[in-house]
């Protein structure tokens, strides 16, 4: 018996059954802006609470963040992920 073979066996075995996932683009406008890069404006959309809160002078949390780049107007990215919108209050 060699082990060697069995464990490579082992690994084939593991990576067809667990191809490995290639990365998921990465979202950027033309200029290759992410929307962490400081030219990206978060532009946050309220519902209407949203709005009474914010005319109340109580900082709402926003139902939407559109990620736009101020210099080529792209949209890189528009998110309703409960994640990004507690970072964008
Ligand atoms: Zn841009």
């Amino acid at each position: 018996m060699d082990d060697k073979s069995d464990l490579l066996g082992e690994a084939h075995k593991i990576l067809a059954e667990n191809p490995p996932q290639p990365m998921p683009p990465k979202a950027t406008c033309r200029d290759g802006y992410t929307r962490d890069h400081y030219m990206v404006e978060a532009k946050r959309k309220y519902d209407f609470w949203g709005w009474l809160s914010l005319l109340t002078g109580i900082n709402a949390r926003p139902v939407e963040v559109t990620f736009q780049c101020t210099k080529c107007g792209d949209v890189i990215e528009v998110s309703r992920d409960p994640r990004i919108l507690e970072q964008n209050w």
